[in-house]
């Protein structure tokens, strides 16, 4: 059977539309998925939203409509900047699903009947735009909240408790265990350093408002909207509902988040697992904030991006290159036009872009349009079996930039035998041909492991060299897939056509 790769993103909050940050990690995600496929994996790669809180219910009311109504129309916002943006999510969750409902009451039932959820008084200082308490000494000068600068509210209910307190033994174990379960160390330690600080119980209810999941046991109640929105990880696949389908996928999980909400899936989460009696996810992988001149990005800030106008400026395979490439899993990169210019007249112009139009305009005029046969023993092919592994080894460690950095070694192992063999120089016979089949070779092969990153110009690359179907056939870069040096079949016409990268100057990009 072959191997299951669970990948979930956070469910985002309807209440913001996709930015340029909910994009990256919308990015990351989708390339992980399709490497993943490539490896011949069983993939599922699951994102959705966010649904409930009493801020939802509040944008309902100013807009004049149900909460219902007003989640149902900001999914469309979502749903269509996904499309645009060539993400290639297996399932859509909402939490306001049915299946979500019905698997979560029976997920916090389990909690509840082993003992972890008591009742008691809560009052607080509440954000609601963070749906959270906070404590005085969280607060920023003038009681506001220290997230988003506003004024928080005094609130006092009557609230259902989780007893995380009781789990601090538990989870330092699980990490001393799991060495590698959250990446980056700085996250695992931050993780381990909020445990170590002593764990508080925290309210999981709410009865100020109902638009909220139903506590099973006591319907004045509804769900704190985190305490929930965690739990989509397991409704999706079938938590308390369909057994057989949830053991299928739990719990090889891997929950891609970033680095504000590290408490919830790093702590809580685990815990809350736990207390159900299932195991905690297999991995968690928290990234940086991607900022835009050095600001964190958010509906409320001026250079908030829309990430589909984005991508519709600059194309969406340079974005998501740039976005890839440019930046380190686990730290902040910082977006500038500049910056992705930079890097696409670099690696896709230059690099990628010159090897293929040098390649067809030779096999053009050296081997009358006919790509030929890989010859097999030169740098090139040393080149590509040396790196393939460790590609491999990156992307599995979640370092996209790091397998795109080897994937681009190989253009350019192929630009340098090019230069150095001069095959523009020498009549058309044998030389010529091996050195051109070997380019040609490293073109599909790129093309392959590319894929992930750059899906569309590596399916445009994969016709013009000749080949038929797709470079990221499932399976493609796995153990019996098509990445072995020879598989470029030699006596199919190479396409000569204009450059796949132009160059671009920053001045031409629309305003
Ligand atoms: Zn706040």
């Amino acid at each position: 059977m072959p191997n299951r790769y669970f990948l979930t993103t956070p469910i985002y909050y309807v209440n913001d539309r996709p930015h340029l940050g909910t994009a990256y990690t919308m990015i990351v995600a989708d390339a992980l998925a399709r490497w993943h496929r490539l490896m011949g994996e069983e993939v599922l790669f699951l994102t959705g939203l966010d649904e409930h809180g009493l801020k939802i219910a509040r944008s309902a009311e100013e807009h004049g409509v149900s909460p219902k109504e007003w989640v149902d129309q900001a999914s469309t916002w979502f749903i269509r900047a996904w499309a645009d943006l060539g993400i290639t999510e297996d399932d859509f969750i909402r939490t306001t699903d049915e299946r979500h409902l019905e698997s979560v009451a029976k997920f916090v039932q389990a909690i509840y009947d082993n003992g972890f959820i008591y009742k008691g008084d809560y009052a607080g200082w509440y954000c609601v735009s963070c749906e959270n308490y906070y404590v005085e000494s969280d607060l920023l000068e003038g009681g506001l909240c220290p997230v988003h600068e506003t004024p928080v509210e005094w609130l006092k209910e009557e609230n259902y408790f989780f007893a995380l307190s009781k789990f601090q033994d538990r989870l330092t174990e699980w990490y001393e265990r799991n060495p590698s379960a959250v990446i980056p160390e700085s996250r695992r330690n931050e993780a381990l350093g909020l445990i170590r600080q002593g764990l508080g119980d925290f309210s999981i209810s709410r009865t100020s408002f109902d638009w909220g999941i139903p506590v099973p046991w006591d319907d004045r109640h509804v769900f704190y909207v985190w305490f929930e929105a965690l739990m989509n990880y397991t409704s999706a696949i079938g938590y308390g509902i369909d057994e057989e389908r949830f053991e299928s996928w739990w719990p090889v999980a891997h929950h891609l988040i970033g680095k504000d909400i590290v408490k919830f899936h790093c702590v809580w989460w685990p815990a809350m697992c736990m207390a159900a009696g299932i195991e905690p996810p297999a991995g968690i992988a928290a990234h940086g904030f991607l900022l835009v001149g050095g600001k964190k990005m958010g509906k409320s800030q001026a250079n908030h991006v829309d990430p589909v106008e984005l991508a519709n400026d600059v194309g969406l395979d340079p974005l998501r290159y740039h976005i890839l490439r440019d930046i380190t899993l686990g730290l902040d990169g910082d977006f500038t036009y500049e910056g992705l210019i930079e890097r696409y007249n670099a690696d896709l112009a230059n690099n990628l872009g010159n090897l293929l139009q040098r390649v067809a305009t030779l096999v053009s005029q050296k081997c009358g349009g006919v790509g030929p046969r890989p010859g097999g023993t030169t740098q090139m092919r040393a080149a590509v079996e040396a790196e393939i592994p460790a590609i491999i080894a990156e992307w599995a460690a979640t370092r996209p930039n790091a397998a795109l950095t080897r994937t681009w070694s190989l253009i350019g192992a192929a630009n340098a035998a090019l230069e150095l063999a001069e095959p523009w120089k020498l009549e058309p016979g044998d030389e010529v041909d091996a050195v051109l089949g070997d380019a040609l070779e490293v073109l599909r092969i790129v093309a392959v492991l590319a894929s992930p990153a750059i899906p569309s110009s590596a399916a445009d690359i994969w016709r013009r060299i000749g080949l038929s179907g797709q470079p990221d056939a499932p399976g493609a870069a796995g153990p019996s897939g098509v990445l072995a040096w020879g598989g470029y079949p030699g006596g199919v016409t190479v396409e000569r056509s204009t450059p796949l990268f132009p160059r671009r100057k920053l001045e031409e990009l629309a305003e």
